[in-house]
């Protein structure tokens, strides 16, 4: 009878409460090259960011409704569009047929309406929400979103950026010195909504697809967002996002590429981050093929080898006193960090 409390105490503070309702959980959402992020707080509040592609028999809904179910919950309060390509708004119809959402949050309108692409995942997000079923923020450049158990503070939309450094931040960025001018994106990319997300001493950052032109105005001269823990690769690793000036300027701990096999991951961008400074792990939801054996991560950093797709995820497992974890779960093995 001893022995049975024990065992079952074995995966509970003193307090009673499960270790890991105390921390923050992320989910890297394999979509094959899309973004879906899932952010769940201690007291189950969730943030998803980004929604996959569309098609596929609902593939990306499936995959993110899976990750809510081993989060413990059976909706999701916040679905967060950084911008309107099919890789992030195409899958919102089918996730909200899967799982009650509350409130849709974006950059306001679509801005690359001679796209047919853009135009159509567009419309089909408008349809959404004009079902009257869902609230819908348009969020601006310094706002902190109505979000509980953690800080969601937007710093980039609709190609707007903060005008004043976060606290942390201010300092002159020592990377900007020999940045090339990027050529300016007229694309939604530049639009995206970033966001650095703050919980406890942990601070992660994620641009969407955001661009090199628009990483200039956020971290040169000045970087205007300090250092991260935690860096969501930029528009999936791909060469146009990802300059050092903003990767060696928010000097991440750790940096996770949600890459697909044949979609980001590119050679320059995957270069800046390794040689990064202070960076002590890049991690990849996949192999890339452009990148090779050379521009790769390891197979225990890696959430999807080289082959069929099987859809495993990291997992990040965040305590407020800035240590953490992260989990593969192909592997099934849990690497930590401790808090600085
Ligand atoms: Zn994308």
């Amino acid at each position: 009878m001893l022995a049975g409390a024990a065992s079952l105490l074995g995966g509970l503070l003193a307090s009673g409460v499960p270790e890991s309702h105390k921390s923050l959980q992320i989910y890297f959402v394999d979509v094959e090259g899309g973004q879906a992020t899932l952010f769940v707080t201690p007291e189950g509040k969730s943030l998803l960011i980004d929604t996959g592609w569309p098609g596929n028999n609902g593939r990306d809904a499936d995959r993110i409704a899976a990750a809510a179910k081993d989060a413990g919950i059976k909706k999701i309060d916040f679905v967060l569009i950084t911008h309107y390509h099919d890789d992030h708004v195409g899958g919102a119809p089918q996730l909200a047929a899967k799982i009650p959402v509350g409130t849709f949050i974006d950059h306001g309108e679509n801005r690359e309406t001679n796209d047919a692409n853009a135009s159509r995942v567009y419309g089909a997000y408008q349809q959404l929400l004009a079902s009257g079923k869902y609230k819908h923020i348009v969020a601006k450049p310094g706002e902190v979103l109505p979000i509980t158990g953690m800080q969601v503070r937007v710093v980039t939309a609709d190609g707007e950026v903060i005008e004043r450094p976060l606290p942390g931040g201010g300092k002159e960025n020592t990377n900007c010195a020999d940045a090339a001018k990027p050529p300016v994106d007229v694309t939604e990319n530049p639009r995206s909504l970033g966001t650095l997300i703050t919980f406890g001493k942990i601070r992660i950052l994620d641009l969407g697809d955001l661009t090199a032109d628009k990483e200039m105005e956020l971290m040169c001269p000045m970087n205007k967002i300090g250092k991260v823990d935690i860096y969501i690769a930029s528009h999936h690793g791909f060469f146009q996002s990802g300059s050092a000036a903003l990767v060696h300027g928010i000097a991440p701990r750790v940096a996770i590429t949600d890459n697909g096999a044949k979609k980001g991951g590119s050679i320059m961008a995957w270069d800046v981050i390794e040689k990064s400074p202070g960076l002590e792990d890049l991690w990849q939801v996949h192999y890339s093929e452009e990148g090779g054996d050379a521009h790769n991560v390891g197979a225990p950093f890696l959430a999807n080898l080289q082959g069929p797709d099987a859809g495993n995820y990291l997992k990040v497992t965040a305590a407020a006193d800035g240590s953490f974890t992260v989990f593969n779960s192909r592997t099934g093995e849990t690497k930590k960090y401790a808090a600085r």
